[in-house]
């Protein structure tokens, strides 16, 4: 069976379906990037799987079991980073661990380190560069050893130099760790960087139109 099942999902804002009936099996140590038009519901995707949003139909399953925020590990990177404007860098990034009683480890120097957010753990956000809070919210929900991580379009308001290098603190970063990982993304390129499996969306209600590895989705590409 896979790691995160979602079977049947339907969430609607009012009348309107965004998802509907949607489908999706995601194996365990792998990036899906999903990607679609804009519009098609992939961050209501991402709220669903998080808890924010509730679906009115269908389950979601991870490691077999229903998905629980409160039991499960989810680490969730909203588009613009959610830290919190009055907390410091070192209390935003500490802040997961503390609501959930986890205690500090060694590794969460090491991740802090390998995203190069040392220098920065007295500042606030506001203090921040655009790359340097994308860091801290990856740091952030790194330092959580999530069962499974959400990212929604995390280079895309960065300048392209930023996200290049965002991109590849990231990908050295998952390769220390294989954590399961929900990347939505509507740039093409950086999809088949980064995602062992490309899912390509519809338009709302979003459906899976395909889901392509990512060999065959370079192979496209070329
Ligand atoms: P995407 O992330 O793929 O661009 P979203 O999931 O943000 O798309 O939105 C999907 C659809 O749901 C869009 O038509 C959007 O306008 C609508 N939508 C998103 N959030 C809300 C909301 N809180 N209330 C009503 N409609 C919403
Ligand atoms: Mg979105």
């Amino acid at each position: 069976m896979s790691y995160l099942v979602l079977h049947n999902i339907t969430i609607s804002y009012g009348e309107i379906p965004v998802l509907r009936n949607f489908n999706l099996n995601v194996e365990k140590g792998a990036i899906y990037c999903l990607t679609g038009p804009s519009g098609c519901g992939k961050s209501t995707l991402l709220k669903t799987i998080c808890g924010i949003l509730q679906p009115q139909e269908g389950e979601i399953l991870l490691e077999k079991q229903p998905i629980n925020p409160e039991k499960q590990t989810i680490g969730y990177i909203p588009q613009y980073y959610g830290l919190l404007d009055w907390l410091t860098v070192k209390d935003n990034l500490f802040l997961g661990k503390k609501i959930r009683k986890i205690p500090c480890s060694s590794e969460d120097e090491q991740i802090i380190n390998q995203l190069k957010i040392n220098d920065l753990l007295h500042r606030y956000p506001k203090e921040l560069s655009g790359g340097q809070q994308q860091r801290v919210a990856l740091a952030r929900a790194w330092m959580l050893q999530p069962q499974l991580l959400l990212m929604d379009e995390p280079f895309s308001s960065l300048d392209s130099f930023t996200a290049e290098r965002s991109l590849e603190l990231f990908l050295q970063l998952w390769e220390t760790q294989n954590i399961t990982t929900l990347f939505v993304t509507h740039n093409l390129r950086e999809a088949a960087r980064v995602g062992n499996y490309i899912v390509m969306l519809s338009d709302q209600p979003a459906e899976v139109r395909e889901i392509i590895s990512q060999k065959d989705f370079n192979r496209l590409l070329c």
